[in-house]
Formats: structure tokens, sequence, C-alpha cells
């Protein structure tokens, strides 16, 4: 374990640097970085930092002399590092570094401006769903569940992930960045303001995208009415003050919800990577926001549960 000294400017200060090779270093650097980051809180995201300082022709020396170096270069290396650190961490360019951090936490919600993309198939449709108005989300900006007061169209997260679908981990790269949504243009994590930029734009919605569908679009309103979030939340809110004892209510408004979507999607042939555009996410697929599960007992009967537990 490599010891450290409080000395220099209340940063932690290696007494061990000697010994450090230039693996230690870049993780000495990772968690100086951090640090730097939650005392500035100016919500810049570490990476972010780490690729401004990475494009420092100091830093880059550093790095290479490193094994090099003899103790005393060591310690006047070290303090420069700590200082083009704060230096990157306060100051960030103005400029997006690709560091990819925003396309981790989550992918982009479209705009009306956004549909020629879909139009001409720089973005398929596959790749784009619906958040209903009323479904609870979370937000990468804030903690905990919002319950959104409108429509949204979103691109895809890869499963299991906030990682958008058109994000490559490998080379932190956009894989459509010419035909990028506008909110990914207009993302700019040095400024706050940034934000509050797209306030005015109007955001896509299935009305739009389906204009002239006036079937699909008598049916999809048919869905939200009689599978509207609010249903749910009084389902749960009631299973909560019964202590349980409502929960058959709870599962046949699932079954009905799922069981609308797929009449309807099978009559119409509409391709399974196209419903949750549709009809947006099923109210099963999103129990687990809930903090709950279905599962299938052994005489075939389904049953709720928390999830995390099996069925008793
Ligand atoms: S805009 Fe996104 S990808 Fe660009 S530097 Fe900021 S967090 Fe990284
Ligand atoms: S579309 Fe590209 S830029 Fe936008 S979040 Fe996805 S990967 Fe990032």
């Amino acid at each position: 374990m490599i010891q450290t000294l409080n000395t220099l400017e209340g940063k932690p200060m290696p007494v061990a640097l000697a010994a450090w090779n230039t693996q230690d270093l870049m993780k000495q650097l990772e968690d100086l970085l951090r640090s730097i980051v939650e005392e500035e809180k100016n919500d810049i995201p570490v990476k972010r930092v780490q690729r401004q300082l990475e494009r420092e022709l100091l830093y880059q020396e550093i790095q290479l002399q490193w094994p090099k170096m003899a103790p005393n270069e060591r310690l006047a290396a070290w303090k420069k590092l700590i200082q083009l650190s704060e230096q990157a961490a306060k100051t960030p360019l103005p400029t997006c570094v690709g560091c990819g951090e925003c396309c981790r936490k989550g992918s982009p919600t479209l705009h009306s401006e956004d549909l020629e993309l879909l139009r001409e198939g720089k973005i398929p449709w596959a790749d784009i769903y619906t958040l209903r108005a009323g479904e609870p989300v979370r937000s990468p900006f804030q903690e905990g569940l919002t319950i959104l007061t409108e429509e949204r169209i979103k691109l895809r997260e890869k499963p299991g992930s906030t990682e958008c679908c058109f994000f490559d981990g490998e080379t932190d790269q956009c894989t459509i960045y010419l035909h990028r949504p506008l909110q990914c243009r207009a993302q700019a994590c040095w400024d706050p303001r940034s934000t509050t930029r797209l306030t005015d734009m109007p955001h896509l919605t299935r009305a739009e995208l389906f204009q002239g569908v006036d079937l699909l679009l008598d049916l999809m309103e048919e869905h939200d009415q009689r599978c509207s979030f609010e249903r749910l939340h009084k389902a749960f809110e009631k299973l909560h003050q019964t202590g349980g004892d409502s929960v058959e209510e709870v599962l046949r408004l699932l079954s009905y919800e799922d069981h609308f979507r797929t009449f309807l999607c099978d009559r119409l042939n509409i391709p399974d990577e196209n419903r949750r555009l549709v009809f947006g996410r099923s109210f099963s697929e999103l129990l687990p926001i809930f903090g709950l599960k279905l599962v299938t007992e052994s005489d075939g009967s389904t049953c709720l549960v928390p999830d995390g537990r099996d069925g008793e």
C-alpha cells in the first residue's frame, strides 16, 4: 500500500512515490482527480477532467519520463500534476473532449428537430422507444424517480445499463456522431446553462411520428386511457394501504395491459422491436422500478413479490 502525507496544499503528498511505477502513478492520479472533482462540486465528470489533463503536453511528458526520473524529479513532477489537475477541474475547456460520460449516464430524448434523422434512417426506428406521461423514470441529473408530465421519445439504452445503444465503450466514441440527436449536440458538461438551453425546443411525440396513421393514433390513445400510469399508481397505493390484500387488482391491471398491447401488435403485425415505441414500456417491465417482480408458481399461477426475492 502507498503511504501518503498531507503536506502539499492539503492534497495527499506521497512519501513512497519513488517506488511508483507508471501504473501506480496513473492510479494515484485518478484518486487525486476524484478528490479534486468532489471538492469542486461543479458536476464535471472525473473522466472528462482526466481527458482534458491527458491533452496537456506536460502531462504527456511526465508520463513518458516517469520511469527514468530521480526521486526529487518525481516530487516536482507530482506537484505539477496536482496543479494541472486542479486547473483542469476548475477551468474546463469550453469544448467536448469526448470522454463519453454523458453517453454512459443515459441516452437522449428526442426533439421534433430529430424527426428528419429518423425519416432518413440515420437513427433506426427500432432504436427508439416511448416513455409515456405519468411514467416513473430515473434522471441522470436527479436522485430518485421522477414522474413524467409529458411523453418522451428516447434512444434505447443497452440492456441492463444506462449507456446509450450507440455508444462504443471500447473506443468511447458515438457510432452515429455525425447524425446524433439535438440533445447530444447541445450537451456541454462544462457549461451549467446547457441543461436549460433546449427548454424551448419541442420534444418529439408519437403523434408526430405516426402523423396520418389515424388507426394507430386512436389505438395508442385508447391504450393511454385504459392503461394509464395514473391507474397503476392508484393500484399500488391501494396495495400499500390494504397491506397486500388488493394484489389481485394489480395483477388484473398488469395482465390487461399486457393483453392489450400483445393482441393489437399481433393483429397489426407490429414487429417486436417497435412495440415499445408504439405502446411504451409494459407495466410488467416496469415492476422493478416499484421494487416488485412477477414470479410464476409451480401451479402456473402468477404472483407479485418484492424484487430480489423468490416467490414463497
Ligand atoms: S459533453 Fe459528454 S462526452 Fe463531451 S466532455 Fe462532456 S461529459 Fe464528456
Ligand atoms: S447518440 Fe451518440 S452522442 Fe448521443 S448519447 Fe448516444 S452515443 Fe452519446
